[in-house]
């Protein structure tokens, strides 16, 4: 009942020139038919332009990588979600934990921000994950459900029935280590059921909670086929078309 969501994370890279060019690479490979979503994040100053190579095609969606809580206003060096939708983006990934951990991203602007995407109509895709001294200390599942519980802070279910949550722990993200599925698959029940618990239990069965670390074509299958993981939120391989829509593939 849940459509699988593949996005794609270019972080700090490509000029504009290459991110058109990934673009329309992906478009080339990706088959008429999949059963993912897709979505990609290309650096901020590349969004419009990688729309409009895009063109009238609805296979691959547009995201922002961050953004702030405000419209407009004295805050530079930032960008809106009503900017963001204006140059073409659906979707935007808050609270990576890149923002986190480099930028100062705390649980109450991850809110807010959450916020301020659903108040303009774009997806929120909220990112939680444990470090890898948290996970050996045994605490994974209490630092994720408490950063579910502060994105969540004041939703009511029609807003989360709008979210997208990535489980990324943030050991996996760009290492080469990956979650086993099962332990994957541990977590993101555990969301689901925060979710049922915090929200209703159908608001949670409809929710796209997707796994994000170290996601390659050749590990995206086992991850993705677990019972509640809904997708993947992908880095370094969503930089090459065919390593990317090979993973879109994976979904199914
Ligand atoms: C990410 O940036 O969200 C990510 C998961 O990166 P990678 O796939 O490179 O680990």
């Amino acid at each position: 009942m849940r459509r699988p969501l593949v996005a794609g994370n270019w972080k700090l890279h490509k000029t504009i020139g290459e991110s058109v060019a990934l673009a329309r690479a992906i478009l080339h490979r990706l088959p008429r038919e999949t059963r993912a979503d897709v979505l990609v994040a290309p650096v901020f100053t590349a969004i419009h332009a990688v729309h409009g190579a895009l063109g009238e095609s609805t296979r691959v969606g547009l995201a922002g990588q961050s953004c702030y809580f405000h419209d407009e206003g004295a805050y530079t060096g930032e960008v809106s979600p009503a900017l963001l939708k204006d140059a073409g983006c659906e979707a935007v990934i808050v609270g990576h934990s890149e923002r986190r951990q480099l930028f100062g991203e705390t649980d109450e602007t991850v809110r807010r921000k959450a916020g301020a995407c659903l108040s303009h109509g774009l997806t929120p895709i909220v990112c939680v994950g444990e470090t890898l001294e948290q996970r050996e200390a045994g605490t994974t599942e209490a630092v994720v459900l408490g950063q579910l519980d502060a994105a969540l802070e004041g939703l009511d279910a029609s807003s989360v029935r709008r979210l997208v949550i990535a489980y990324e722990p943030v050991w996996a993200i760009g290492t080469g280590r990956t979650a086993q599925p099962a332990d994957a698959q541990a977590v993101h029940a555990a969301i689901r059921a925060r979710v049922s618990a915090r929200v209703s239990p159908d608001v949670a069965a409809g929710l796209r909670v997707l796994y994000g670390g170290s996601v390659k074509a050749d590990n995206a299958a086992a991850l993705m086929a677990c019972a509640d993981v809904d997708g993947a939120l992908v880095g370094g391989a969503s930089l090459d078309a065919a390593s990317f829509v090979a993973i879109v593939e994976a979904a199914g």
